[in-house]
């Protein structure tokens, strides 16, 4: 009997965004720009959401990618947003499912909180906001700037973050979102690899605490994400010393929101040993192998 062996192949970039989210192209059309932009191994990570992984399968057999399922949750410690990539966990498991309709709840009435105060001072309604949203997505402030834009009072979205939507402009609100030693908790126990997304933006200083790094490696966190574009070089450099004293794995990835941000797919990459190792510590779902090596 031939044995088929499943295989991938690089670039690998573990780290996108879609519609489902707060991605401009949809999940189908992030795995085609994927495959176009020359990417062997991609991985869906929208916000809080699993929504967009069967149709992002389904592209990844039609355009011969192999595509890992992820999710990048919402955590927070004290008033820093942390945000877990976490990748091949059940995605109907129970405990973190319950868990990720609260953030996207949470999320919900946060948007709607800060419509309500910008809309003291800017022609702006929920209404403008929904129409910018794809049904069922993970709301965020990326949609608030794109009705700005739509309503002409930004150029782009990277204009709203850095002046309305900023929390210096006074509208900002955070929103409710489990520790990052519960989220490390929760994707571990649905079989998933839990790794800390660009977790060196701003200042070395700012980098997570060692006490609490120590306490999501014994949680089985895997990795940090060091090659991203929004880690400073002084943070790039902290952490490598953090993976090394804690053995965590490193990871390159792109951030890819479609046209809503400038990152492109691929502008960073994780290297193939990595992911081997990412896989096999998975148990909760398979990576889609839409190109099939055969061996003998
Ligand atoms: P929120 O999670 O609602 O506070 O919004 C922050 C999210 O906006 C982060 O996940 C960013 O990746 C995302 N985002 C998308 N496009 C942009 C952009 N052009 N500038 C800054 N952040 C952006
Ligand atoms: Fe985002
Ligand atoms: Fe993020
Ligand atoms: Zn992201």
């Amino acid at each position: 009997m031939p044995e088929v062996a499943a295989a991938f192949r690089g670039p690998i970039d573990l780290h996108t965004h879609s519609s489902a989210s707060d991605g401009t192209e949809t999940p189908y059309n992030v795995v085609r720009s994927a495959s176009e932009a020359g990417l062997g191994t991609l991985a869906l990570t929208d916000h809080d959401s699993t929504a967009g992984w069967p149709s992002a399968s389904e592209a990844a057999r039609d355009y011969e990618l192999t595509l890992i399922p992820g999710m990048e949750m919402s955590t927070r410690l004290e008033y820093t947003s942390v945000h877990l990539l976490s990748y091949l966990f059940d995605p109907v498991d129970a405990a973190l499912l319950a868990e990720t309709e609260k953030i996207r709840d949470a999320r919900l009435t946060r948007a709607r909180q800060i419509v309500d105060r910008i809309s003291a001072d800017y022609d702006l309604t929920w209404e403008d906001v929904v129409a910018q949203t794809e049904e069922g997505a993970t709301v965020g402030r990326p949609h608030i700037a794109d009705a700005l834009v739509a309503k002409g009072y930004v150029p782009t979205r990277s204009d709203a973050f850095e002046g309305i939507l900023h929390w210096r402009a006074g509208y900002f609100q955070p929103h409710y979102a489990p520790t990052p030693l519960r989220g490390v908790e929760l994707v571990v126990a649905a079989g998933g690899v839990p790794v800390l997304a660009h977790p060196g933006i701003g200042p070395r200083e700012r980098v997570i605490p060692e006490k609490n790094l120590a306490a999501l490696v014994d949680a089985g966190l895997f990795g940090l994400e060091i090659d991203h574009r929004q880690n400073s070089p002084e943070g790039k450099q902290r952490l490598r010393e953090l993976a090394a004293t804690f053995g965590l794995a490193i990871t390159g990835s792109s951030d890819y929101h479609g046209e809503g941000k400038a990152n492109r797919l691929g502008e960073n990459t994780t290297r193939p040993e990595v992911l081997e190792a990412l896989i096999e510590r998975a148990s909760g779902w398979q990576p889609v192998y839409g190109a099939v090596t055969r061996t003998l």
